[in-house]
């Protein structure tokens, strides 16, 4: 185009275009999903601008908030239309030529050193930029209230150009993208695929999502021209919500990627008769239901309906390990659904607050209001959960500020926060029920008990957000009862190389010796270390149980802990560290004794070392191992200094 400018994409975006071409990617459909979904946040920001000034909404045709989606099999390109919030000149510049999603650099790093990276892309979610995973050519037209109409277009080269789209159909508001698809990705204009992918990834979307679909009908040419036509005209009209199921039916006869079919009534005397020719009707076909899921009653909703919700908010492919899909009723009237999705998302340990955003969605009556809080609805320690809020009784035209501190928000939080906990309980819950229906079916079967711990779903769920659940005993003080039910630990009772024995602390409570009135820890870098102390030496040849910690967020947990239960813990390897009540006495006097037989001993070491030390001890505490170095009782632990060090308190 001869007004067209030049631009380069930002060095990142350049990198993960690479990789997304390069990509030999086994799930390209999700290109659709991301794009609807882009249309869909494009409609969702112009129906809130619209909730404080109507008039931005404009009239007729512009005011219809929906998504058409379009295959030409002619020229190749598949189009996808919104009339949602448009882009303006500076906006496509900057939302289609820079990256700003959270994770970025994380991922591209990942993706790097990956051999498949599709299952990254995947997690990542790659979005606007997915579109060149099916099309080597992606045209932009866009049309923003505040600007004229532009054009952005962009082979996946390094560089991007825009100009002004004066001979254009005009689009009265909204965006049209329309993909020249790649040579092998044709198969993306067969109706039925496009028909069934949109209605399994994008059927919750809130906006209807309307579908081209190409008829071919016969028509008498001759003597009956008119009412021929007359008749046409009838059936050409769009297809509103309660033609939807006949004009898909209509389809599904005709199904036909051919267009010169002649449809014939079969007897083969049609065939003859000159006066008759086909003709291409293409109507809309409604394609989603768009009433919102959380509005339903549960017991109406399937299982796959709610996995393909959380498919499309989580973004993420496969089934959550948990939901849970409920009213909150008092002070605040809302309606939730929350899921724990399979995976963490990229970069959610990964330290940057940046990268650790809530992933749920607020609704004030059906409108979405925003998902951009930082753990306003979730503390940072549940920031894996997603899923949507919807309330009434928010005040919708309030700024995102006076939201923040809304006391109504606050009860929704702690709801939100019991509920997710209770969530990870079911998980645990589950675990039971398998365990015991496995009895029943093993009653008849003995010696099975060397074949390690039955597979559990709560460790699973342990193994990929444990650190939040720590994270939950310091920051949370009001739950932290709770949440310590949550913890697991590797102990020197558990078989640290079964993946599925881990003790918590009720087990850790169960197994206690009867003279035992702390909960023994030890801490140290990895769990071979920690085995091999020699401050384990003596316990475990006494039988007590030691929780292994092996986090650098452990101690800081343990620390915020004051006890479980009434039960404190205790470091093995601090200096005043005593077994229980009855072995002390016995331990005393022979104590006494050795204390003064090597008291010429323990001086001269003293002497030795000097400050280095703050003072040499016998002690009590080993069985095989010669000496050992503790720290002071109210110092912090030898492990916690290295951390403390590290950190640089
Ligand atoms: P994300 O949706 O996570 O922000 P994307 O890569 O999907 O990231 O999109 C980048 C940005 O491009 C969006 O944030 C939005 O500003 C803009 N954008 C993409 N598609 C549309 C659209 N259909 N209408 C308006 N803006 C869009
Ligand atoms: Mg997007």
């Amino acid at each position: 185009h001869p007004d067209a400018q030049k631009f380069q994409f930002q060095a990142e975006v350049n990198r993960l275009m690479d990789i997304i071409i390069n990509s030999l990617y086994s799930n390209r459909d999700v290109f659709l999903r991301e794009l609807i979904s882009n249309a869909s946040d494009a409609l969702d920001k112009i129906r809130f601008l619209a909730l404080s000034d109507s008039k931005l909404l404009g009239e007729g045709d512009a005011a219809k908030l929906e998504i058409k989606v379009r295959a030409d099999k002619h020229a190749g390109t598949l189009e996808i239309t919104d009339s949602g919030i448009g882009m303006t000149r500076d906006d496509l510049i900057k939302n289609l030529g820079t990256i700003a999603k959270s994770g970025t650099n994380a991922f591209l790093k990942k993706a790097a050193e990956a051999k498949d990276t599709s299952n990254l892309i995947g997690q990542f979610g790659v979005g606007f930029y997915s579109a060149y995973l099916v099309a080597d050519h992606v045209t932009v037209t866009t049309k923003h209230n505040d600007d004229k109409q532009y054009v952005w277009e962009s082979g996946a080269e390094q560089t991007f150009t825009i100009y002004e789209d004066k001979d254009g159909e005009p689009l009265l508001r909204g965006t049209r993208l329309t993909l020249h698809l790649k040579d092998d990705a044709q198969e993306y204009l067969d109706e039925a695929k496009l028909k069934d992918l949109i209605k399994r990834y994008s059927q919750f979307i809130n906006f209807p999502i309307f579908f081209e679909t190409t008829e071919v009908v016969e028509v008498q040419v001759e003597e009956d021209a008119e009412e021929g036509e007359q008749a046409s005209s009838e059936e050409e009209k769009p297809k509103g919500d309660e033609e939807t199921d006949t004009s898909e039916e209509k389809d599904e006869e005709t199904d036909s990627d051919d267009e010169d079919i002649k449809v014939s009534d079969g007897d083969g005397e049609d065939d003859k008769k000159p006066k008759t020719k086909t003709e291409e009707r293409k109507s809309w076909t409604l394609l989603n239901e768009n009433k919102p899921i959380w509005t339903r009653d549960p017991n109406d909703i399937s299982e796959e309906e709610y996995t393909s919700f959380y498919e499309g908010i989580a973004k993420l492919p496969g089934k959550p390990l948990a939901r849970s899909h409920f009213k909150g009723e008092g002070d605040v009237e809302f309606r939730s659904i929350l899921y724990i999705p399979d995976k963490p998302p990229v970069g959610l340990y990964s330290g940057t607050t940046e990268e650790e955003k809530e992933a749920i969605k607020l609704y004030v009556r059906r409108v979405l209001v925003t998902d951009k809080f930082e753990y306003a609805l979730l503390p940072r320690y549940l920031g894996f959960l997603v899923g949507i809020v919807d309330s009434d009784d928010i005040p919708i035209n309030v700024s995102r500020e006076m939201l923040q501190q809304s006391k109504t928000l606050d009860i929704i939080k702690r709801k939100l926060i019991r509920k997710g906990l209770e969530m990870f309980r079911s998980l645990m819950k589950q675990d039971e029920e398998e365990v015991e229906k496995k009895e029943d079916e093993d009653e008849e079967k003995d010696g099975d008990e060397k074949a390690g711990k039955p597979k559990s779903k709560y460790i699973d769920f342990w193994n990929k957000y444990g650190k939040s659940i720590k994270l939950g005993v310091i920051e949370d003080t009001s739950n932290r009862g709770r949440i310590a039910k949550l913890l697991r630990f590797r102990t020197s009772k558990t078989n640290t190389d079964d993946p599925y024995d881990w003790a918590s602390l009720d087990n850790y409570m169960d197994r206690m010796k009867k003279d035992q009135d702390h909960i023994y820890y030890h801490s140290g870098s990895d769990l071979a270390s920690v085995q091999e102390s020699p401050f384990l030496e003596k316990l475990l040849k006494k039988g007590y149980e030691v929780l292994y910690l092996t986090e650098p967020i452990d101690e800081h947990m343990i620390m915020n802990l004051p006890d479980y239960d009434g039960t404190k813990f205790m470091s093995i390897s601090k200096d005043n560290f005593k077994f229980g009540e009855k072995d002390q006495e016995e331990e005393k006097t022979k104590s006494k004794a050795l204390k003064k037989k090597f008291k010429p001993l323990t001086k001269f070491l003293k002497e030795k070392l000097g400050d280095k030390v703050s003072k040499v001890k016998i002690s009590n505490r080993l069985s095989q191992s010669v000496c050992v170095l503790s720290t002071d009782q109210y110092g912090y632990s030898a492990r916690m200094e290295i951390i403390m060090k590290a950190q640089a308190f």
